[in-house]
């Protein structure tokens, strides 16, 4: 009998990265593809603990490495985080591949002949490449992003960044005549309110590019007719998106924290286009003024609301506030820790979707056809803003005041106009239509993905 073919899959540590590796691995596996994943021991236990084991469950293995911190020690500083992982987790891999190539004397099918690795754990095509195994990088952001981070070298050359990421000039960012400019504020390592945070970001970037040479092609979670241009500008570059959570995949989608499932039950009593979806991703952080600003902004339209407040989403005390908040808003607001949220986004009766703009959540949102209200927290969400307000024009950004904070009036007032656009809406729908044909039978991403499998099983 032929044997297996058996690809290892690396996701970087954190939601928005081992969500849509989760998603591929599952497309792999579908053709008959032997797949396991590797995660961190801290993420692995957070999975196991949030997750249903359902009978979809088998059909990816997962191991799990250290990541070199104390069992017991904060994650939340990345810093810290991305060295111990980058300085541990190589070995471990290494000597993953070298155990499963001794098992394969006794099973053949155990031995890993090809590894798909984040381009941010690029540290895994390095491994990989040293051990002669094929290998292809992954891209869980926009293309367009990763055409800003590969260009990071001539940036620097030019005077455009120094040494640390900064920009030099105020002045809009050309890398390429066929790409709008960059922002100097959609930089995806800007970071102003902690020039730390930032080096890290760009010390991260940098790494990114260091790996990159590590692989000849690049997957996307993308597809061609969004980003045709971007595409079109870096070589190997395969985007198969938009991935989507098939049915086997929706109650267990590596989420880190327990899904909510009362979700579906609640949107069901709404009309259609009724429900403004509010959900900030996996990191953002509130201060306590920002919070309340917030609240009262969905209060005060008084319009139902479902709103994802994550444990610990502030950096300060708001509990006192809250309940008091979640009094007032009974009848019409639902706060839960954690939605199924491609559940929630493919519900009728979402109107719209408020969003920190992270990539998995704007791909979502997209494939839905919901219209966007956005508010980027960090990392490539500014990027992403830029794109989807003055390029696709699929939403509207909400805009601080003098000191930063969104106000409860510009909130009401932006969603209330997002609800009111029918340009937007129209869009959306456009955009909805280009995702759904991509991934259809003859579509540009599942062409895409049937040859990479292709490749794998060659
Ligand atoms: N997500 C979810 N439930 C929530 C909030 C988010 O399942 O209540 C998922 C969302 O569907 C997406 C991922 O978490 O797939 C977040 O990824 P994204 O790139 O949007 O943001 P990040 O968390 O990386 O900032």
């Amino acid at each position: 009998m032929a044997k297996l073919k058996h690809v290892l899959v690396v996701p970087f540590p954190a939601q928005g990265h081992l969500t849509p590796l989760l998603k591929l691995s599952h497309c792999i596996a579908d053709h008959g593809v032997k797949v396991t994943v590797v995660n961190t021991e801290s993420v692995h236990a957070q999975v196991v603990a949030a997750n249903q084991q359902d009978e979809g469950s088998n059909r990816i293995r997962f191991v799990a490495f250290p990541d070199g911190l104390e069992t017991d020690e904060e994650r939340k500083d990345w810093a810290k985080l991305l060295e111990s992982i980058s300085r541990v987790m190589p070995g471990h891999l290494q000597e993953f591949i070298e155990k499963m190539k001794r098992q394969s004397n006794s099973n053949e099918d155990e031995k890993i002949s090809f590894v798909i690795a984040d381009m941010t754990a690029g540290w895994a095509l390095e491994v990989a490449k040293r051990m002669g195994i094929e290998r292809a990088g992954f891209w869980p952001a926009a293309v367009l992003s990763l055409a800003l981070t590969l260009h990071i070298p001539k940036l620097i050359e030019g005077g455009v960044i120094d040494n640390d990421g900064i920009a030099l000039k105020k002045d809009a960012i050309p890398i390429s005549k066929k790409l709008p400019s960059y922002k100097s504020d959609d930089l995806t390592w800007s970071f102003p309110e902690d020039l730390m945070i930032q080096k890290t970001l760009f010390r991260w970037a940098l790494a990114i590019v260091h790996h990159s040479t590590h692989s000849t092609s690049y997957l996307c979670n993308s597809f061609h007719e969004l980003e045709s241009s971007a595409c079109g500008i870096i070589p190997g570059v395969l985007p198969v998106g938009p991935l989507l959570a098939s049915t086997r995949l929706l109650h267990n989608r590596g989420s880190l924290w327990k899904e909510d499932l009362t979700c579906s039950n609640w949107l069901d009593q709404h009309p259609p286009q009724s429900v403004i979806y509010v959900a900030f991703g996996s990191t953002t952080i509130f201060s306590p003024e920002q919070f309340y600003e917030l609240a009262h902004g969905l209060e005060q339209i008084g319009q139902p609301f479902l709103w994802v407040v994550r444990p610990e989403m502030t950096d300060g005390p708001v509990n006192k506030f809250h309940s008091a908040f979640l009094q007032r808003v009974r009848n019409h607001g639902k706060v839960v820790q954690w939605a199924p949220q491609e559940e929630v986004l493919a519900h009728p009766s979402v109107a719209c979707f408020f969003t920190h703009c992270g990539w998995n959540s704007t791909l979502e949102g997209l494939s839905n056809g919901v219209p966007l209200l956005c508010r980027p927290y960090f990392a490539d969400q500014h990027l992403n803003r830029s794109i989807i307000c003055d390029v696709w024009r699929v939403g509207l950004g909400v805009d601080g005041d003098e000191n930063g904070v969104i106000t409860r009036h510009e909130v009401r007032t932006k969603i209330l106009t997002v609800l009111g656009s029918d340009e937007i809406r129209s869009n959306c729908l456009r955009v909805k239509e280009m995702a759904r044909k991509s991934v259809s039978e003859g579509g540009s991403s599942l062409k895409n993905l049937e040859s990479f499998i292709e490749l794998i099983k060659a």
